[in-house]
């Protein structure tokens, strides 16, 4: 596959490259330093995301070249897109993406639904970036400190700073001779995940405090309402990681995370919303098959979905689909 990838990014012109919409560390990391490489290589590059790019990753080079707006973009004969485990994923502008010539599909996510001309998707990679590094190799792409601080950033934050169970060789070795050639692991650390706004922490305070644990403690289930938000002046990009805090307690094998993306739930339980739900792992759960049932998709140990709907029937639906998981309903 790799070769038919080589040939196509050489015979192309003019590319569009696009990642996930709400954009974290992988999807800018792929973003940027595929958009960078194929700029060294002599083409002309259109960097795409719908959202806002969140503060933390604004220090990368180059990130204010992404763009919000298509138009643009819009003479391209390539389209690469990373970091997504179907076309929905890059949002609103799938139509008009579809309609370019040539779509190649760059991802490791095991969900990924094979969209697009051709496909790199590698589900041993540890991030988007990982596989974005070998295709650079592949192209003798000559890697400078900007592309490298991208796939830097974008392996450190998919492994969880090497934590994760996506965490591989590559993974080390990769980040090891991204610094060799000069990224400052402290300077990234401290962009990424270095100081919090005090909006955030509130947050933290009030997402803390809405943890409830279901199925004989195997389950947890946090919840950010947006008047929760709204309380803590706070964007969608503060709730970035705050999952982890109820992946880690003990006896809890997943981990929810139902975020209210807009609408009026919280003015009370049967109004109808918009959510992101984020799902997480010990490892002896596959929550990409939980977020597969609700239309989302994954990895095995961090997955996820989008439902319009209201917060009784979703805490219910995610509650009874768990209850039915034999590592969580088993007897203990
Ligand atoms: P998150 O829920 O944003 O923490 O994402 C966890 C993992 O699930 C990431 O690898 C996402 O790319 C993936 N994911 C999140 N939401 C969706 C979705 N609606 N469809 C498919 N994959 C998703
Ligand atoms: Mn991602
Ligand atoms: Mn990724």
């Amino acid at each position: 596959m790799m070769d038919k990838i080589i040939k196509a990014i050489n015979a192309a012109q003019a590319v569009l490259v696009a990642s996930h919409v709400n954009p974290d560390g992988d999807a800018i990391g792929s973003l940027l330093s595929t958009g960078l490489a194929l700029k060294s290589l002599g083409k002309k590059v259109f960097m795409y995301n719908e959202s806002p790019i969140p503060a933390v990753y604004r220090f990368l080079d180059s990130v204010n070249e992404i763009s919000r707006d298509l138009d643009e973009g819009f003479d391209c004969d390539t389209a690469v897109i990373l970091d997504c485990g179907s076309m929905e994923r890059v949002g609103q502008a799938i139509q008009r993406l579809k309609k370019i010539k040539t779509l190649i599909n760059i991802d490791h996510h095991v969900t990924n639904d094979g969209f697009g001309d051709f496909h790199l998707v590698d589900y041993e990679a540890c991030a988007t970036s990982e596989i974005i590094y070998r295709l650079m190799k592949q192209l003798e792409v000559d890697i400078d400190p900007p592309m490298a601080a991208a796939i830097y950033t974008g392996i450190l934050t998919d492994t969880g700073s090497f934590r994760f169970s996506n965490t591989n060789a590559a993974a080390f070795a990769i980040c090891n001779e991204m610094v060799e050639m000069g990224v400052d692991p402290y300077m990234v650390a401290r962009h990424v995940y270095g100081t919090y706004s005090l909006g955030r922490i509130k947050l933290l305070n009030l997402a803390l405090d809405s943890i409830e644990i279901w199925c004989n403690g195997k389950l947890s289930i946090m919840t950010l309402t947006q008047e929760m938000m709204k309380k803590t002046g706070t964007q969608p990009e503060d709730a970035d990681g705050l999952i982890n805090y109820a992946r880690r307690i003990e006896d809890v094998q997943v981990a929810a995370m139902i975020h209210e993306l807009d609408g009026v739930a919280s003015a009370g339980n049967d109004f109808k919303s918009k959510f992101h739900v984020s799902l997480r792992s010990d490892g002896a759960v596959d929550v990409s098959q939980i977020a597969a049932v609700f239309g989302g998709g994954g990895h095995e140990s961090a997955a996820g979905f989008s439902i319009e709907s209201s917060l009784a029937d979703l805490k219910a639906r995610l509650i009874e689909l768990a209850g039915k998981i034999p590592e969580i309903c088993g007897v203990n």
